[in-house]
């Protein structure tokens, strides 16, 4: 049977200081739903797990001057009855509501689903439209701002280091611009994303003053599409603009086929599901 060492940090500080110490080794652990199934795969092993879920420093949301600040250790069912989040971030707000189930969204962490580094993570896609940064920390480095947009080097893999924590996502406030999210899986819950799509959209009357659009499960990370985001510009949203900027979006990812779909239908979906974000947040 494989070992673990368990260490359970009193404050992010001393946190801090025992992955400065891990030389690599320890596993951050939050509320294990990732963690757990990779360690019975025996895909972990030789290494020091470090439970940061008694971190309450690491917990909650609020509303910080002109930005919404969610620590990193705040569960989806936390962000699922959070009043703020369900006005002011409703793409995110949304996500959580399509997020596995209740049991699963009562110990899944947003710091977690971030770090896991999926690119099919339901967080990483409105996050990414609400154009949110990670708060990172390091003993060595102290803190850093890691716009998510940079945060996934590949599937499974981020830009955090082996001795960095994530304590927050932060994101900026703006009641006048909407936001929507939409989730297609297999079933209507507990579904592994076939395709996410968030739209975080500004409009001076009917035309778009600033658009951002994010994609999940099409590429090799959670990622933005700046070419349908450059085309939204100065536009109204409407037939010939959705028909338009389902095409482009249709050409900014690259899908994989898999057992639930073949890549084809996942660019086909794609913008289908771009027009219905869009269609959800015109004015
Ligand atoms: C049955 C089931 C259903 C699921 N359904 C969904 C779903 O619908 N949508 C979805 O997106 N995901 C889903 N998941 C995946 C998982 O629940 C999420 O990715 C979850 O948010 C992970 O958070 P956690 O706190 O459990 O992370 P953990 O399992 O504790 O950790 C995950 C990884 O992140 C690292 N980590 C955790 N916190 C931090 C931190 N603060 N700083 C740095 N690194 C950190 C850990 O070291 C580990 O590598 C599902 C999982 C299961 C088992």
């Amino acid at each position: 049977m494989t070992k673990y060492r368990y260490v359970a940090p009193a404050t992010v500080d001393e946190g801090l200081e025992i992955l400065r110490q891990g030389g690599g080794k320890v596993r951050i652990a939050a509320g294990c739903t990732n963690l757990l199934p990779d360690m019975r795969a025996k895909e972990l092993a030789d290494c020091v797990l470090m439970d940061i879920s008694g971190l309450g420093e690491l917990r909650g949301v609020d509303a910080d001057g002109g930005s919404i600040r969610i620590g990193a250790l705040t569960t989806i069912d936390e962000m699922l009855h959070s009043p703020l989040l369900e006005q002011e971030a409703v793409a995110l707000w949304r996500a959580c509501r399509q997020f596995a189930d209740p049991l699963v969204r009562n110990r899944a962490t947003v710091g977690g689903n971030l770090a896991n580094g999926s690119p099919a993570a339901d967080s990483a896609v409105p996050l990414l439209a609400l154009d949110a940064s990670a708060t990172v920390a390091s003993r060595a480095a102290g803190k850093r701002e890691v716009p998510l947009c940079e945060l996934w080097r590949g599937p499974y893999q981020t830009a955090i280091a082996a001795d960095e924590l994530i304590t927050a996502i932060t994101f900026p406030r703006d009641a006048a611009r909407r936001s929507w999210f939409i989730k297609n899986g297999l079933r209507r819950a507990m579904a592994i994303s076939l395709i996410t799509v968030a739209t975080a959209v500004k409009q001076d009357g009917c035309v778009v003053t600033g658009a951002r659009v994010a994609l999940g499960a099409v590429g090799p990370t959670p990622l933005r599409a700046r070419r349908t985001e450059e085309y939204l510009q100065g536009r109204a949203i409407d037939a010939a603009t959705l028909a338009e900027a389902a095409e482009i979006v249709r050409g900014e990812i690259s899908p994989i086929s898999d057992l639930r779909a073949s890549k084809e239908y996942r660019t086909h979906l794609a913008g289908v599901l771009l027009r219905r974000a869009l269609e959800a947040v015109r004015a």
